[in-house]
């Protein structure tokens, strides 16, 4: 099975977008976190389609936790 690419933005608010990027075009595609169900496809603007399950959801959600707190530690 194909691993997505993904990362995490944050507002100013700490509300964690994950950001994927497509297969096929390398385009970013952006969601809030808190948005996402798990099994939500997202389209690209190339037409293709980025599948999102429950395992990316879980390990957004744990690099969010892992951010967070290191953001308290220097602030
Ligand atoms: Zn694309």
């Amino acid at each position: 099975m194909k691993q997505m690419a993904f990362d995490l933005d944050f507002d100013k608010h700490f509300n964690a977008s994950l950001v994927m990027a497509c297969d096929h075009c390398g385009k970013e595609t952006s969601r809030h976190l808190k948005s996402l169900a798990p099994d939500t496809v997202v389209r690209c603007s190339c037409g293709c389609d980025i599948e999102i399950t429950s395992r990316h959801i879980l390990a957004a959600t744990e690099r969010q936790r892992q951010i967070k707190s290191s953001y308290r530690l220097m602030t």
